[in-house]
C-alpha cells in the first residue's frame, strides 16, 4: 500500500455498497450527433439532446486499472465484477482497494 494513491481513489464507495455480479448491458442517453453517451440511471434528460437507448451502455472499465468489464466474449473483457450499482471495478481491484482496505 502506497500514500501516493490514496486521493485518487477516495471517491470509491465504502465496502459494504460493493457486490459481485455479472456484468450486464445498461441503457444508455445517447446524443442524437452521436459519440457522447451518458448511462442512463433514471435520471432526468432532454428529449431534445439525448435518445434514450436500451442496451447502448456496452462496457465498463474497473475504476482502478481500466481494464475492461462487458458481456461481451473478445478483449478479455472481465465478465463478473463489483459494482455499487453504478461503478465496477475488477475482482483483483476488489480484493486490494475495497476487501483490504483499512478504510470504512
Ligand atoms: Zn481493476
Amino acid at each position: 500500500m502506497t500514500d501516493a494513491d490514496d486521493d485518487e481513489f477516495e471517491g470509491l464507495s465504502p465496502a459494504k455498497d460493493w457486490y459481485r455480479a455479472k456484468w450486464e448491458r445498461r441503457p444508455a442517453l445517447v446524443h442524437p450527433d452521436g459519440g457522447a453517451m451518458t448511462l442512463y440511471v433514471g435520471q432526468k434528460y432532454d428529449p431534445a439532446h439525448f435518445n434514450l437507448v436500451a442496451d447502448a451502455w456496452d462496457h465498463d472499465h474497473c475504476e482502478v486499472c481500466y481494464a475492461t468489464i462487458s458481456n461481451k466474449s473478445c478483449d478479455n473483457a472481465i465478465q463478473d465484477a463489483y459494482t455499487d450499482g453504478r461503478a465496477w471495478i475488477c475482482p483483483s481491484c476488489y480484493e486490494r482497494m475495497i476487501a483490504n482496505s483499512p478504510l470504512e
